[in-house]
């Protein structure tokens, strides 16, 4: 198959050898900094890797480390490894703090987790993935990452075109694709490469667009990108699009080739809505908090915060969560997340979520047991640390928070989450 997409580039590139001689070169690598925890000064750092700046994206950097994920620095959610062209996409938005927003193919959440940044805590954010397991995997990332104004659904993208028509500000379209861009990072792209999966692609991407057009607001943006470079499924698409959306026009487009840019291969394509649905509202939700619940977090809260985290609070089940002030009804959505879940009151007592301390800054919590990298080694493999706090504490790499435990006085007992553990 391989051979197959090499000829057909051979017959659409100028540059062709230049673009052949690069696939043999190692793919490049990269990381987000996460700005709702610190600052990419403050990571520079404290950085165990060298960073170099990606120039279109201000917290990402290249880097050389093969296993970036190992740093304990990961586990609290100071940074989201990323392919370095994969954050162009995002930028193009130009979101804001405040805005409703949309990520229609989300997991495993690099772009969500980048728009959540520019958001600022502020806002809507609704991170969709259609495949169940792969939300999971994107809302481990959100709690890592201590997003708090996402919304996590497991739909069907045409599913969810009535429901939120007109309601977006900015929506992200990062399709399903061929994967031609990431042939030197996933080698088995290339032994799915056909010719009909291009076709099938481009199929499926033009009914995700469809589906996305309809939940932009008039005025709104809405970006489309792939990781590959068929045209079928970019610039083919792009001109679909227009032609049977005239509401909308195109503002930007962009394409990254790893041997004339330094990043692995990507499309995006940067939409504005012109006429059309003005910008609507929703209807408010009828979920409401259980009382005994809010109760017993806010005597958990004295303890555990400086200042607890305040705003609308939402029971789901036994979870109780903090959501954004404008949430609307989640009757029948697939919600895997409203918000930052804060933890379950059972029989009397409140037990914290791990998303909570994840969430949290240093300065706002008072019980915090911090440790060096070397000594939370143990802490993330489950064991037991030496500590003199009594009670519920966040746990800390170096004041960063990235799990919880409950000491006696003289062990703190071990509540990261199993699922997570090394
Ligand atoms: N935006 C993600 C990120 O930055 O981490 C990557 C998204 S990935 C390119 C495309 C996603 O679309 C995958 O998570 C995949 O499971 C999902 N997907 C697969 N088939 C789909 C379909 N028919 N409709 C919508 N999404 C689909």
């Amino acid at each position: 198959m391989l051979e197959q997409y090499l000829r057909r580039l051979q017959e659409r590139l100028t540059d062709y050898a230049a673009y052949e001689a690069c696939l043999r070169l190692p793919p490049y690598k990269g990381l987000r900094v996460n700005t709702l925890k610190l600052t990419a000064e403050e990571f520079a750092a404290l950085s165990p890797f060298a960073l170099e700046p990606v120039p279109w994206e201000g917290a990402g950097f290249y880097i050389e480390e093969e296993r970036p994920g190992r740093s304990a620095y990961h586990d609290a959610g100071l940074f989201y490894v990323q392919e370095p062209s994969a954050m162009c996409a995002v930028p193009l938005l130009d979101v804001q703090p405040g805005e409703r927003v949309l990520d229609l193919c989300a997991a495993p959440g690099g772009k969500g987790t980048q728009l959540a940044q520019a958001m600022q805590g502020q806002g809507i954010l609704v991170l969709n993935e259609k495949i169940p397991a792969r939300a999971k995997i994107l809302l481990q990332n959100v709690e890592r990452m201590g997003i708090v104004n996402a919304v996590v659904t497991c739909a069907d993208p045409a599913s969810l075109e009535e429901r939120f028509a007109g309601y977006f500000d900015k929506v992200l379209v990062d399709a399903p694709c061929s994967g031609e861009g990431m042939l030197r990072k996933e080698p088995e792209a290339a032994a799915n490469w056909s010719p009909e999966n291009v076709s099938m692609c481009a199929a499926r991407q033009k009914k995700l667009l469809d589906s996305a057009a309809r939940m932009v607001c008039e005025g709104g943006r809405l970006v489309y990108s792939t990781c590959t470079f068929a045209e079928e499924e970019d610039e083919e698409n792009v001109s679909d699009f227009l032609r049977r959306h005239p509401d909308f026009r195109l503002l930007q487009q962009r394409k990254i080739w790893p041997h004339r840019e330094r990043g692995e291969g990507h499309f995006a394509a940067l939409f504005e809505r012109t006429a059309g649905a003005g910008r609507l509202r929703l209807r408010p939700g009828k979920e409401r908090a259980e009382r005994a619940a809010v109760a017993s977090f806010s005597s958990f809260a004295m303890d555990f915060f400086v200042r607890p985290p305040a705003g609308r609070m939402l029971s789901f089940g036994e979870t109780l969560c903090l959501v954004p002030e404008e949430l609307f009804s989640l009757d029948g959505l697939r919600v895997l997340r409203a918000g930052l879940a804060l933890g379950c009151a059972r029989a009397g007592r409140f037990e914290p979520a791990h998303a909570l301390a994840l969430a949290a800054r240093r300065e706002d919590l008072r019980a915090v047991a911090s440790f060096s990298e070397e000594e939370i080694a143990p802490y993330l493999r489950g064991e037991e640390l030496p500590c003199a706090v009594r009670g519920w504490c966040a746990v800390a790499v170096n004041g960063y928070p990235l799990g919880l435990g409950k000491g006696s006085g003289n062990v703190l007992k071990n509540h990261y989450p199993k699922g997570l553990r090394r």
